[in-house]
């Protein structure tokens, strides 16, 4: 078991805390689905920060973490994905700030792949098709790069 040495608050020069001492991940999980690729959305616990909201899983990397390692632990611990069920695509920046990044890994589930509520962090779990809006209360930062995260979804989906 590596060490965790990833949780902490960075004082960012945007003037915000963010979660990750390194940066933090997270999985966009996606699946066709009869009306288009659905993601994975996690409803995070009331407890937790911006708890309430839903979001993808992820967290705070590890300094010997990439961010699709990172992506792949955390969704490992929040919503039981095993990482042999998911096929790892392309990684998108969803925010820079110089002093700490957030990575969105694409990955789409095998049809072997089983998800629930595997820690604490995790209220609920739903699967949110794209091709409308998601009718969910989306976390600030999700709901700033949805539509850049549905497009490169769509894309690989065709
Ligand atoms: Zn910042």
């Amino acid at each position: 078991m590596a060490s965790r040495d990833g949780d902490g608050w960075v004082a960012c020069r945007c003037g915000a805390r963010h979660w990750g001492l390194h940066g933090a991940a997270g999985l966009v999980l996606w699946r066709p689905g009869a009306d288009g690729p659905q993601v994975l959305l996690q409803h995070r616990a009331g407890w937790v920060h911006d708890g309430g909201t839903w979001a993808v899983p992820g967290g705070a990397r590890d300094s010997h973490e990439d961010p699709v390692r990172a992506a792949l632990r955390e969704a490992a611990e929040e919503v039981g994905v095993r990482a042999q069920d998911v096929e790892v695509g392309a990684t998108l920046t969803g925010t820079d700030h110089g002093d700490w990044r957030y990575d969105y890994v694409l990955a789409e589930a095998s049809p072997a792949a089983e998800v629930h509520a595997a820690n604490d962090e995790t209220a609920d779990l739903g699967w949110v098709g794209l091709a409308e809006e998601p009718g969910l209360p989306l976390h600030a930062g999700l709901a700033r790069d949805w539509d850049r995260l549905v497009a490169a979804v769509t894309a690989v989906t065709g």
